[in-house]
């Protein structure tokens, strides 16, 4: 491999764009480019930040080419340059990248919305990092999922879980969503368990969990409400370290005046973060509650944001790089975590 692992970026919206920003930052790997389909806004600060630009058809070329762009060739033009692909196009379309990669012998890694089969793997940095090393197609798991991960996964090695029931109230649409709802609704999931609690074992599979979701008219950030029967017993201040201590984990409180998901992304924008992101799960520290071996808490998870550090990591240990623990401490780093 070249000194900088070359990472393609397939579809550039809310996750695409975010992992071209993050994979920038690192001192390991680069943008080989993006494809892009359509002519949208995030193709002028694409090219701003010197991301090269690639199309999808001869279509988008044109309409690219007239706009006043340099578009560098087509799909398999930057496949053949890249060491792996990162596709963030929307749920159920990756598959027929994936083919094209495979064919090509190029890695690739594919986002939360697609099934698991569809890689084999499923990924979370702190949950299972080993395992994607060396793999050809690896899956980020959701935002909800990589939440419940980051919470749970130490929890149950530290404690010992013996059951979760969790309550996500989700966000209906991302901030700039124009055509989806509800605006003014509670929608409950009735299909329970909701996809959450399986998806979750996917990467920790002997996990009793089961979830329940509500769609909330916001599209700030999820909520969840979990509530873990633990193995043995624990005080609320041995969980609370356990989790502050977590790399991807921040606590708040209620003293600090952070009430709600609208405050949280106050904070993160008063941080100086890009596009006011938070990419760690967000514990109300003050819900922290034991009662015997029954914990509650409430967490927060910025949708946009908290996929786009595993997918860096997934990089990382598909092509080797280094192990879990470096790779986790260098995105972070990198991207300004936990700061
Ligand atoms: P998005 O709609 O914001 O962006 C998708 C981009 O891909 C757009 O730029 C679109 O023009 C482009 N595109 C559409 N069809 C394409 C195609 N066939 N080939 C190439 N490009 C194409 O979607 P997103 O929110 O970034 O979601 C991408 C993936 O990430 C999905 O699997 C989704 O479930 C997952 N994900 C999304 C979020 C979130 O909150 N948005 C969170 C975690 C995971």
């Amino acid at each position: 491999m070249k000194q900088k692992a070359r990472v393609a970026i397939v579809g550039y919206g809310t996750i695409g764009k975010r992992a071209a920003d993050a994979i920038s930052v690192q001192d390991d790997m680069e943008v080989a480019g993006i494809i892009k389909r359509n002519l949208t806004h995030e193709l002028y600060s694409a090219v701003q930040k010197g991301y090269p630009l690639f199309a999808l058809s001869q279509k988008s070329e044109s309409a690219f080419v007239n706009e006043g762009f340099t578009v560098e060739g087509y799909l398999h033009s930057l496949l053949q340059q890249a060491d792996i692909a990162v596709i963030a196009t929307p749920d159920g379309s990756a598959s027929e990248y994936i083919d094209i990669c495979r064919s090509l012998n190029l890695p690739v890694i594919i986002q939360g919305g697609e099934g698991h089969e569809l890689a084999g793997i499923s990924f979370n940095s702190e949950a299972n990092y080993s395992e994607a090393l060396g793999k050809k197609a690896v899956r980020v798991v959701s935002c909800n999922t990589t939440a419940l991960t980051r919470a749970l996964y130490p929890l149950d090695t530290e404690f010992g879980i013996k059951k979760v029931r969790a309550t996500l109230i989700r966000r209906a649409a991302d901030p700039n969503d124009i055509k989806t709802g509800p605006i003014n609704a509670l929608v409950p999931e009735t299909e329970i368990p909701s996809h959450h609690g399986p998806d979750v074992n996917t990467i920790i599979p002997h996990l009793d969990i089961t979830t329940t979701a509500i769609k909330a008219s916001t599209t700030l950030m999820h909520l969840h409400l979990v509530n873990v029967e633990l193995s043995k017993t624990a005080s609320e201040k041995e969980v609370t370290d356990l989790l502050k201590n977590r790399p991807r984990i921040r606590m708040v409180s209620n003293k600090q005046k952070i009430r709600s998901t609208a405050e949280i992304m106050e904070f993160a924008r008063d941080m100086g973060r890009p596009r006011g992101d938070m990419w760690e799960n967000v514990i109300w520290e003050d819900s922290i509650h034991i009662n015997g071996k029954e914990l509650n808490f409430f967490e927060a998870v910025h949708q946009e944001s908290i996929v786009i550090p595993e997918n860096v990591d997934a990089i990382r240990s598909m092509l080797g790089m280094t192990n879990g623990p470096d790779s986790i401490t260098k995105t972070n780093i990198a991207m300004g975590i936990n700061r």
